[in-house]
């Protein structure tokens, strides 16, 4: 089921650009069928076995219905992706309950969301892969990134307990913490601090979102079968030893 060109059933949240859509493309190269969710601008309607789906991960109702249409369609879904994100970054003098909140709520809830959804058919299955997108800056810790960085800590917590809790099953729940990687996330902080970034990566240059895919798509394909419970940095090495 988890092999390397099986027409899974693929789900990745935050699918419509940027390192999500990266991974869908990674997996719909492997022959998976890949529904994406979004917010807002689908992803590029571009093979017909991407799926694009409106679903907020802090909404549990879509969580549920996105699942939903995936299965009426395709079946359970054998690998998710929990990589819906966003940053709100200030100073914690600064920062308000809702950029709290709301950092927290997309980034650890949402994936805790997805994870309890999907869950259930891949323990009755005895197969199925997870993989949480947290970051570099959940390791490090980043001034201006309280919210983000706790949030993406806890991912490392979440995935650990799950590992754990889903092993027995055969179900990998696996972290990927990329350190800067080229997207609009990362463009939106700017060309200055986006120079000093750079400078701190040891292999001096930003990722492409296909580099943080490659990582994803091997958590999830048979060569990893025996990795659980891991946080693979995809960072240039810029977290090295944490
Ligand atoms: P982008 O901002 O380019 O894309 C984010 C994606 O997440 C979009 O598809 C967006 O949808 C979706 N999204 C945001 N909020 C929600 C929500 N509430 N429900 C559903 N979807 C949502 O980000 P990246 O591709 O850069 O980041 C992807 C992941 O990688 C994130 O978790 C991020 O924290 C992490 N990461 C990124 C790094 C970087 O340098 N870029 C470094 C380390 C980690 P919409 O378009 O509708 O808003």
């Amino acid at each position: 089921m988890t092999g390397s060109s099986l027409e899974r059933v693929v789900l990745v949240t935050g699918g419509s650009r940027g390192i999500g859509l990266a991974c869908a493309r990674h997996f719909l190269a492997l022959g998976d069928r890949v529904a994406v969710t979004y917010r807002s601008t689908p992803p590029p309607a571009e093979d017909e076995r991407l799926m694009a789906l409106t679903c907020d991960v802090t909404e549990p109702d879509q969580v549920e219905e996105a699942f939903s249409q995936v299965e009426a369609r395709w079946g359970p879904v054998q690998v998710l992706v929990a990589n819906a994100g966003i940053t709100r970054d200030l100073l914690l003098l600064r920062m308000k309950e809702d950029d709290w909140a709301a950092v927290v709520d997309t980034n650890l809830s949402g994936a805790w969301r997805v994870a309890k959804r999907a869950v259930g058919p891949m323990v009755r299955a005895r197969s199925g892969r997870i993989v949480l997108i947290s970051s570099v800056s959940g390791l490090m810790g980043v001034p201006g990134q309280s919210n983000y960085a706790a949030a993406k800590a806890g991912l490392v917590g979440l995935g650990r307990s799950l590992a754990r809790e889903l092993a027995s099953r055969q179900v990998t729940v696996n972290v990927v913490a990329p350190g800067v990687v080229d997207t609009d996330m990362l463009r939106s902080l700017g060309e200055a601090r986006v120079a000093e970034m750079k400078a701190l990566v040891p292999l001096g240059r930003v990722a492409a979102p296909e580099e943080v895919a490659a990582a994803v798509g091997f958590l999830a394909s048979t060569a990893a079968s025996y990795i659980t419970g891991a946080v693979l940095a995809v960072d240039g090495g810029l977290g090295m030893g944490l």
